[in-house]
């Protein structure tokens, strides 16, 4: 048998040029871009963040370097990223082999980011426009639920607080009247609170008035432990209901351990419980697979994400894109009219477009948008040809936007053979038209059967998907670390920006 020839192993055998990391790593390793493209970005607005004086700080530069590598390999625990700094040969290159420790990695995430990583990520997407790898003329968007790591059982519902609100308003309003009813003093302030104003500072003074007078009568055992429980609970609850509602913001719900997040269905529910989880609606615009804006909302539908995150487009680039490409969810009369104002050409899918491209689908005859119109006389006909007219019009303001739908009313229903096919109503058949959603649902009906609108429906699936589909699957990101929608908008900014540079390196 042959002797085993081993390679010389010697451990601590001494160099006279010692190797440098630099050497180690390969020309086109994915490090190389994520370091080449940060020493391009200008730190001056994370350099502002730095108060100056006392004792010296590690270059944001390394540490943003660090940061950025770090989630492009999965890494999202500062405690990891300590460890990979002293470990790892690529984290020891990036940070020229200092050692920032957990601490300083972490605070400089989630402090000094705070409210600048945007403006970061803007500069190495604009990067990425001037070497060819994307453009900000063409976005897909799309939006997904990621979950929050606040407790899932630590909720505050807006609709609990107004039920409760209601309840005490009511056990007030019933001890008020038994008190004027039992001790009414002619003398003193029988004036009624304004019940639906109540709050803390109100209810106080109402039960003292109302503890005031029934001393001076007999009252049952019932009614006085009625009071007490009133004196020592209801002031305080309403303080902390309106302290509640300052934190809700208009939302339905809170977590009491990340604030910032609401309560919404998730599409991976990974305790398969069909519950509510906390979490963020996060909205993705993408050219090319590249991510080119992000923004986080606490909106559970993605119908009234799409202008603040058209109007972050237009900040971060100073224009707005030429083309927008989204699915049904953006489909609202709101976001064309905005779309059409911006002369963005508008590929959104209104939320029957899907239904009425299938060829089993049949108009159904009776539906109120297969009824003819006559604009010259503004009349439309019902489906046994006798003409509805115009009967008036009204306006409804949905979170600010303003509806106007107009009335159209048929005649001689009772007798008509069609009836029971066509309308439930009592008497003559009453049409609800809004005109201008109406439009602007049309128009987007006709751009997105013409050959450019097919090649857009075609392409957003494998645009914008994909990269929800890496950064949950393949970069395992199912979950946001730090609490707070600035600090998880920092985490999704890192995951954006590493994503990017990832498809740069490959
Ligand atoms: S029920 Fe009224 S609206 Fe319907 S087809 Fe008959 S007349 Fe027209």
């Amino acid at each position: 048998m042959a002797k085993p020839i081993f390679k010389t192993y010697q451990q601590n055998q001494v160099y006279l040029f010692p190797p440098s990391l630099e050497d180690m790593i390969a020309i086109n390793h994915p490090v190389r871009v994520v370091s080449e493209v940060m020493d391009r970005i200008d730190m001056d607005i994370i350099i502002k963040k730095y108060k100056g004086g006392g004792t010296t700080s590690y270059h944001p530069r390394m540490l943003l370097k660090v940061l950025i590598y770090a989630y492009l390999n999965n890494v999202y625990s500062s405690r990891r990223m300590e460890a990979s700094v002293k470990e790892n040969i690529y984290f020891m290159w990036l940070a020229g082999m200092q050692q920032p420790d957990h601490h300083t990695l972490n605070r400089f995430r989630s402090e000094r980011l705070r409210n600048i990583l945007k403006e970061v990520f803007a500069q190495v997407v604009l990067l990425l426009v001037d070497s060819g790898h994307v453009g900000l003329q063409e976005i897909y968007t799309d939006g997904t639920k990621i979950e929050s790591v606040a407790n899932r059982y630590t909720f505050v519902w807006g609709k609990a607080i107004k039920t409760n609100r209601e309840k005490i308003k009511q056990q007030l309003k019933e001890l008020w009247k038994y008190t004027q009813k039992v001790a009414a003093d002619e003398k003193g302030d029988n004036t009624p609170p304004d019940f639906d104003k109540i709050d803390s500072k109100t209810v106080k003074a109402t039960i003292e008035k109302i503890d005031a007078a029934l001393k001076e009568v007999e009252v049952s055992k019932e009614v006085k432990q009625k009071l007490n429980y009133a004196k020592k609970n209801w002031p305080a609850k309403l303080k902390q209901y309106a302290d509640q509602e300052k934190i809700l913001k208009g939302r339905n719900s809170y977590s009491k351990t990340d604030t910032g997040a609401t309560f919404m269905r998730m599409k991976e529910d990974h305790m398969l419980n069909g519950q509510l989880k906390p979490g963020y609606n996060v909205q993705l615009s993408t050219n090319n697979q590249f991510v080119v804006n992000y923004s986080l909302h606490p909106n559970p539908t993605d119908t009234r994400t799409l202008i603040p995150h058209l109007e972050q487009h237009k900040k971060l680039y100073g224009s707005m894109p030429e083309v927008q490409v989204a699915d049904a969810g953006y489909g609202s009369e709101e976001n064309y009219q905005y779309l059409h104002h911006h002369n963005i050409e508008a590929y959104v899918k209104p939320v029957d477009f899907d239904r009425k491209q299938k060829k089993n689908w049949q108009p159904n005859p009776f539906a109120s948008d297969q009824l003819e119109y006559d604009g010259s006389k503004d009349v439309y006909f019902c489906p046994a040809g006798t003409e509805m007219k115009n009967t008036g019009q009204y306006s409804t303001k949905e979170n600010g936007f303003r509806k106007t739908y107009t009335l159209y009313k048929a005649t001689g229903c009772r007798n008509c053979p069609l009836k029971e096919a066509c309308h439930k109503q009592k008497g003559n058949r009453l049409l609800k038209v809004n005109h201008n959603g109406r439009t602007l649902k049309q128009q987007a009906h006709e751009r997105l059967k013409t050959q450019k609108g097919i090649l857009y429906r075609k392409q957003r699936p494998a645009d914008v998907e994909p990269v929800f589909g890496n950064i949950k699957s393949n970069k395992n990101f199912k979950r946001f670390l730090l609490k707070g929608i600035d600090k998880t908008e920092i985490e999704w900014g890192l995951l954006c920006i590493a994503h990017n540079l990832k498809k740069v390196a490959a």
